[in-house]
């Protein structure tokens, strides 16, 4: 449905295309990621391991020197311990991985560098392997400690490590958030912690690396990157680069299509004028009337102006537009030319950026030469938001419209952003007040008063004053009361052909029947 509407206004064979370019390249991506994501996982999953065997060397080092200690101890183990006590107190001192240093003997306390260590102060059958983790014993109740046990008969020394000599290898590691040393079923992580092997093995994606030369082993949770997460991270940029092009790319097709079919409806003389009467608020005689143009669409049926005149101003294509519809505009109106009002006002709707093109002036005599002179007044309506600044060159321009029978109208008065003084400059004949103001009459206090406002401000640019959107007969009452000269709005007349616009002059009673001054007799302007 969305595509329908992008692609809505695309020659089918085009849209076809940009589609099937669009999938061929998004499956060569998905093929090629698939492929480049295995890739990238398996030499993501070597370099852990490659990392976890450094660590394990590491900590390889530290059981090394508790080896050599444990060697050290063990020349003392048939020396009475009243001897050897001060030697494991300086082995002890002199390390950087040893906290105390046991002889045990038939697995009871033989001699330690602990302090009076008693039999019943260590529990010996929780050191019954080479490397023990413990989350605490009698010496050290809140922290950790690793024990390293060397054992020749009955005798054996027992080197105690602080746990957190392993736990700083951890801390300090780029990983250290899913790094682990297990001994057993015990693990120990970057904060001290020490908990059974069970609750990490649950999480899949372990990657462990055992030490060869002592009974450990490193492991690292792996955070594989999913497939998506892999073809997200990496193509991002470049999905966003395809689907901006795409959208350009989209976008000017639509553009450049709907420019060809405005192209082809000049052409096909599709724009066709529609009239909306404008009468006069002392006696609601036919004033004139406001030309709005219609696009009579093969296949969309009638077009109104908003939809495609934005499109028309931007590619310039509103001349030829404007130029066909004042030759129609002539041709409807010749034929009635002795019937209506004399003078007629006939107003068009002129964008800005037509305002300066030299042919607009020629435009303007080709359409008033058709009629016989005096006979009809060329007013050329422009947008108030679409202003132009004051210059010498737009008072040249507006003096020579003058000369030649064409006044100029400020069109949506009170929706732009002009001053009074900017206003004063412009050599402007009429001001329209835009409907949004004539809907306000009589409704909110706050709305009334910007009614009044802008009314008294038009007033006081001394110029003759239409109010457009007239639609109830209150609005019309309080803009005649207000002495606003001309009344233009669905309670007179709907925008239609010239055929059903002119059928009230040749028959005036198909309107009038609502208002009975309703007249055609002319009003000077
Ligand atoms: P606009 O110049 O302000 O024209 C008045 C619009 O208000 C017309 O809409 C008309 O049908 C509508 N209207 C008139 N009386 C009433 C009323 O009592 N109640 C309500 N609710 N609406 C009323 P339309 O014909 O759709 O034209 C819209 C705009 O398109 C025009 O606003 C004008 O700015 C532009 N436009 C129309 N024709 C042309 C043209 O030939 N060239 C250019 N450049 N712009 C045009
Ligand atoms: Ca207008
Ligand atoms: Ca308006």
């Amino acid at each position: 449905m969305i595509l329908t509407r992008i692609f809505g206004k695309v020659r089918n064979s085009t849209r076809l295309l940009i589609l099937s370019s669009v999938l061929l390249v998004l499956i060569a991506i998905l093929l090629g990621s698939s492929y480049a994501h295995e890739e990238a996982d398996k030499s993501y999953r070597e370099d852990i391991s490659q990392h976890a065997v450094s660590i394990v060397y590491k900590i390889d080092s530290f059981f090394d020197e508790a080896n050599n200690l444990a060697s050290q101890v063990a020349t003392m183990w048939y020396v009475p311990c009243k001897k050897s006590e001060y030697n494991l107190k300086k082995l002890v001192a002199s390390s950087n991985v040893a906290r105390s240093a046991t002889i045990l003997h038939n697995n009871n306390v033989y001699c330690s560098s602990v302090y009076k260590l008693g039999r019943e102060d260590l529990d010996t059958s929780t050191f019954r392997k080479t490397i023990t983790l413990l989350a605490s014993n009698h010496i050290t109740p809140n922290s950790p400690v690793v024990g390293y046990k060397l054992v020749k008969g009955d005798w054996a020394a027992l080197i105690g490590i602080n746990a957190n000599v392993f736990s700083r290898i951890l801390e300090n590691d780029q990983y250290k958030d899913n790094l682990f040393f297990a001994i057993d079923n015990k693990l120990l992580n970057d904060s001290e912690k020490v908990f059974w092997l069970q609750s990490i093995e649950e999480a899949n994606n372990i990657l462990s690396v055992k030490s060869i030369k002592y009974p450990f082993k490193v492991m690292i949770k792996i955070n594989s990157v999913s497939f998506w997460d892999y073809v997200y991270t990496r193509y991002i940029i470049f999905f966003i680069l395809i689907a901006t092009i795409a959208l350009i790319e989209t976008l000017y097709i639509t553009l450049t299509s709907a420019k060809r079919d405005m192209k082809r409806a000049i052409a096909a003389d599709e724009f066709i004028p529609y009239y909306q009467l404008v009468v006069t608020s002392s006696s609601y005689r036919w004033h004139g009337m406001e030309v709005l143009i219609r696009w009579q669409h093969p296949k969309l049926g009638l077009v109104e102006p908003i939809k495609f005149i934005p499109l028309a101003e931007r590619s310039k294509l509103v001349v030829p537009m404007t130029r066909q519809l004042m030759i129609k505009v002539a041709h409807d109106l010749v034929p009635y030319i002795d019937v209506l009002p004399n003078p007629f006002v006939i107003s068009f709707n002129i964008s800005a950026s037509h305002l300066y093109e030299p042919t607009l002036l020629v435009d303007c005599q080709n359409f008033l030469a058709k009629f016989p002179s005096n006979k009809i007044v060329l007013v050329l309506e422009l947008t108030e938001g679409q202003l132009i600044e004051p210059s010498e060159r737009l008072d040249r321009l507006f003096d020579t419209f003058h000369q030649i029978g064409v006044r100029v109208a400020i069109d949506d008065f009170g929706t732009g952003y002009s001053n009074l003084a900017y206003l004063q400059k412009l050599k402007i004949d009429k001001l329209k007040i835009d409907r949004m103001f004539v809907s306000m009459i009589y409704t909110t206090t706050e709305a009334q008063y910007l009614v009044d406002t802008i009314i008294s401000l038009a007033k006081q640019l001394k110029l003759k004053l239409v109010a457009e959107g007239v639609e109830t007969h209150e609005q019309l009452q309080y803009l005649t009361d207000h002495k606003v000269d001309y009344i233009q709005g669905f309670l007179f007349s709907r925008p239609a052909p010239i055929q059903e616009m002119i059928k009230d002059v040749l028959q005036p009673s198909s309107i009038v029947r609502s208002f009975q001054q309703f007249s055609i007799f002319n009003e000077n302007i």
